[in-house]
């Protein structure tokens, strides 16, 4: 086998890929965790994380990536800053293509999480960055004494929308339906926060402004109403989309795309193994991602032992 021929390739370094990380260089398998832009993926633009144990007052996303990564560096993990084009999981021998080479590995474990999913609305692509965002640990210091709209109801929408009013005077959170989707705990916070206003069963329409956004058109589902938001910024929160496009259809996916899995976290090709958001699960925490991450890493490793001898 060549020198880019590797025992295990971890595509993605958030969570899921630096326990998986940390277990399989433990374990003494040759390794290589690719990462296409930051260290950490979602949990980075995460202000806070409270129910990850071990942290009893919590601590910041970066924080917790920043320890994560510092063991996995401690347990000899190179993390490669490139981003994986396409793979070829039809042989024994796993290809991972990079733009400008191709690494090969006896298996493979995907960790490659989530984004963001774009609502669509008219004016939503051309006020990116301009007024519309997806991180409030990024953006919301801009919006301190001013109006801002959030956009969606489950646990992303509630807990930075929290985050956001520690800063902008007032926060509109626009959701779709009568009830909110998030955690119990979150949805008390949210009403307890005079800061906040629900706009429930609405939706918006389209986004608008002369320089930066401005503007935030809303409507009622059920009654018809429209309404004319004056705010500064919108952040959008109406779930997530698996990171697969450089998968193809390599690997089975459900119907939202994300990867299916058995108990050992091995997807429909053997020797590919799936960790964190990217799975078709039915909880997405940092709790659940390194859970998945310890089981897929030990399931490789022992499928690589398999194939050795
Ligand atoms: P999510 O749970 O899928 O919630 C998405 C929200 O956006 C839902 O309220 C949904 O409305 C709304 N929505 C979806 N499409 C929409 C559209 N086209 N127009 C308007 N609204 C729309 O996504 P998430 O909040 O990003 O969370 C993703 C995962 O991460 C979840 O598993 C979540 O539990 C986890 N997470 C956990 C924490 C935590 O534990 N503190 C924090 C953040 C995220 P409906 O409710 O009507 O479907």
């Amino acid at each position: 086998m060549s020198d880019t021929h590797y025992d295990c390739l971890i595509i993605g370094a958030g969570p899921g890929g630096l326990t998986a990380g940390i277990y399989a260089a433990r374990a003494g398998m040759k390794i290589l965790l690719l990462e296409r832009t930051s260290v950490g993926g979602q949990i980075l633009v995460t202000d806070f994380i409270e129910n990850y144990p071990g942290f009893p007052k919590g601590l910041s996303g970066w924080d917790l990536v920043e320890a994560m990564k510092s063991q996995a560096e401690h347990f000899g993990v190179t993390i490669e800053n490139q981003e994986v084009i396409s793979v070829d999981f039809t042989g024994p021998v796993k290809k991972v293509n990079l733009p400008d080479k191709t690494l090969t590995a006896t298996s493979v474990i995907i960790a490659s999480g989530a984004s963001p999913r774009k609502l669509g609305v008219p004016g939503e692509q051309k006020f990116i960055g301009k007024g519309i965002s997806t991180c409030a640990t990024c953006d919301a210091p801009f919006y301190r004494g001013k109006v801002v709209a959030a956009v969606g109801g489950g646990d992303t929408a509630v807990q930075e929308s929290l985050y956001l009013t520690k800063f902008a005077d007032k926060v509109y959170l626009i959701h779709r339906r009568d009830q909110l989707r998030a955690t119990k705990i979150l949805q008390d916070r949210v009403f307890a926060n005079d800061k906040i206003e629900i706009l429930w069963d609405s939706v918006v329409t389209k986004v608008d402004g002369l320089f930066g956004l401005d503007k935030v058109f809303v409507e009622n589902v059920k009654t018809g109403a429209t309404r004319e938001l004056a705010v500064e910024g919108c952040f959008m929160w109406v779930g997530i989309l698996p990171n697969t496009d450089f998968l193809g259809d390599a690997v089975a996916v459900d119907e939202g795309g994300f990867i299916i899995a058995d108990a050992r976290m091995q997807t429909s090709v053997p020797g590919v193994f799936v960790a964190g958001d990217v799975r078709n699960t039915p909880l997405r925490q940092v709790a659940t991602a390194v859970g998945d991450a310890a089981i897929a890493a030990v399931s490789a490793e022992h499928y690589v032992e398999q194939v050795k001898s």
